[in-house]
């Protein structure tokens, strides 16, 4: 990678508080390469073996936790059980296909956001999800899960 390219990256790891030598800025150099930006564990695993980084595949996992835990890249949700990582470390949007496995990035304005949003809940009303996420500060701790569902009473063990 060149000298650059590996100091802009240092820097961005030292900033968000992580070690800006060994593997990771590595790793992360490989990532933001990467012509693919949602990327499988077993995807990344081909970029770190393509490029000859020594790491362990569980290695690999914790190290890519951590750049996302920090911010530096994302976690796709997905309707998979798969974990996918984003390359792109910036809050955007995306459409998800099930059918096709298709996810489209949408780096659109808000208003764009919500005429998409209206016009895929008017042409499928009865198959389109809405997912929002709130994204918390980049190396706070993520809350455990909660689960509110509105509208929807507990069933009843009785009837
Ligand atoms: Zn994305």
């Amino acid at each position: 990678m060149p000298h650059t390219v590996e100091a802009v990256l240092r820097d961005e790891l030292r900033r968000a508080g992580l070690p800006g030598h060994g593997a990771l800025p590595r790793l992360l150099a490989l990532l933001r390469a990467s012509p693919e930006v949602h990327v499988t564990l077993a995807e990344v695993a081909d970029m770190v073996a393509e490029a000859g980084l020594a790491m362990t595949s569980g290695e690999m996992a914790r190290q890519l936790e951590l750049l996302a835990d920090h911010g530096l890249v994302g976690r796709l949700p997905t309707t998979t059980t798969e974990l996918v990582f984003d390359t792109v470390p910036e809050p955007h949007s995306h459409l998800v296909y099930e059918e096709s496995g298709q996810v489209v990035d949408l780096h659109v304005s808000p208003d764009t956001v919500l005429a998409m949003v209206r016009d895929a809940l008017a042409k499928r009303p009865d198959s389109v999800e809405i997912l929002v996420r709130f994204r918390r500060d980049p190396g706070t701790a993520p809350e455990p899960a909660i689960r509110i569902t509105a509208d929807k009473p507990e069933p009843d063990p009785e009837s």
